[in-house]
């Protein structure tokens, strides 16, 4: 894998193809998590310091979903010029802007840029050749550029012409930044060459998406532990009463399928015993510890119980790697964080005592995070669904286009 650190930047225009796709507050315009600009900033040092000049690429929201009345890309609200002060404060170097990403006046801005200095090109999203993978676009970006860095794990799973398709354009030329390369090393640390025994915990409320998860980690994992959100739907598979809880009865069959697939495979499934259930979505809401076996009707499960977060935090107080991917509950909510808590401590201790842990999706991360646990764990990927699909065992095509 090229990174970086392999190539030298003297004199050379690095285009970098970041992910400053940040959450802005709508009113005061401000950026309420810098953590991804936060993460590039090393693979942007390195360039300068060897003498580079970087040209920064990226994407903000998704401008061409929701257009103004009048039909046009609203540009005030999506504009990457909001991120530029955060740039230029991190960075500690001053950030010029190019208002289009490509054009004469991108490519003049980019032309006249000297070592040292940085130029962040506007929103590609403006483009719907962007999503589009359309090559004549990838080909213009090209221009801007004499390197190619890739930095953006997070669309990684995207064959878009700022991610995938432009690689073509520097057949000799291009490589990887430290957040993708460290994403990648991470990840396949847990994938290809996890210390036994290998516990996946997931949770959350996306269950369809993690039910595809589950089929491929059937095939590595030793311990699968399924908390959250996610856990209901198994539980109805199984024939118990859920009440309200969130389920999906369209997925029972392959629940049962991938609870046969764990059983064959001699992988120990999880579930919790127990719940906190509620009588209302909220924080408010009157609440007891119930058995899974039978959830009452009106009722749903918004946190595991105690005896599942003892049992889960055993299990995973025995392993050498842990992958965890969603909360064990709605941890936002303090009368239900205690599932999630207990987990993220026990996943803490075992980091202690030498697993490699990884936290991976931004819900997982952000819990981590609220418990004061993110220093505790050995990796927190920024990488939400271009993670997962990396755990479905697809092949990445902003990998892929790196390595051909
Ligand atoms: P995900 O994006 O799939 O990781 O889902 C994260 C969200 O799942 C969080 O916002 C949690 O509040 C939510 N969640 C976790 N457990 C439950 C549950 N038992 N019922 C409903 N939502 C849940």
């Amino acid at each position: 894998m090229t990174t970086v650190d392999n190539l030298n930047f003297a004199g050379k225009k690095a285009l970098v193809r970041v992910d400053f796709n940040v959450p802005i507050d709508s009113k005061t315009s401000m950026i309420t998590d810098d953590a991804r600009i936060r993460a590039t900033i090393p693979t942007l040092k390195k360039i300068l310091n060897d003498g580079g000049a970087c040209i920064l690429m990226s994407h903000l929201g998704r401008p061409l979903k929701k257009l103004k009345e009048d039909g046009t890309v609203d540009i005030e609200k999506n504009t990457l010029k909001k991120t530029i002060t955060t740039i230029s404060e991190l960075l500690g170097v001053s950030v010029k802007f190019a208002p289009d990403c490509i054009g004469t006046e991108a490519l003049q801005m980019a032309a006249e840029l000297k070592p040292g200095e940085v130029l962040l090109l506007e929103n590609l999203r403006f483009y719907k050749e962007e999503e589009k993978g359309d090559e004549a676009f990838a080909g213009k970006l090209s221009k801007l550029g004499d390197i190619y860095v890739n930095d953006a794990f997070g669309t990684a799973h995207r064959a878009h012409a700022s991610t995938s398709v432009i690689a073509k354009f520097f057949p000799e030329a291009k490589c990887f930044g430290y957040v993708m390369a460290k994403e990648i090393a991470n990840a396949d640390k847990v994938i290809k060459h996890a210390e036994r025994p290998f516990t996946a915990i997931t949770g959350g409320a996306k269950v369809s998406d993690k039910l595809l998860i589950l089929e491929n980690l059937i095939d590595k994992v030793d311990n699968l532990i399924i908390g959250g959100g996610m856990a209901y739907t198994f539980l109805k598979a199984q024939g118990y009463e859920v009440g309200s809880s969130l389920c999906e009865a369209d997925r029972l069959d392959l629940c049962l399928a991938l609870l046969k697939k764990a059983t064959d495979r001699g992988v120990k499934m999880f579930l919790p015993e127990d719940s906190i259930v509620a009588d209302a979505f909220s924080n408010d809401a009157n609440s007891k510890e119930c058995d899974n076996k039978h959830i009452d009707k009106g009722w749903m499960g918004l946190d595991i119980g105690p005896k599942a977060a003892a049992e889960f935090a055993a299990v995973i107080k025995n392993s050498k790697t842990i992958l965890w991917n969603g909360p064990m509950g709605v941890f936002e909510m303090p009368k239900f964080e205690n599932g999630t808590k207990t987990t993220a401590m026990a996943v803490a201790e075992a980091t202690k005592n030498g697993a490699f842990s990884l936290i991976g999706g931004g819900d997982s991360a952000a819990a981590v995070a609220k418990f004061g646990f993110e220093n505790n764990v050995s990796y927190v990927s920024t990488g939400g669904g271009a993670l997962l699909e990396y755990f479905e065992g697809k092949t990445l095509p902003g990998i892929a286009a790196m390595l051909s």
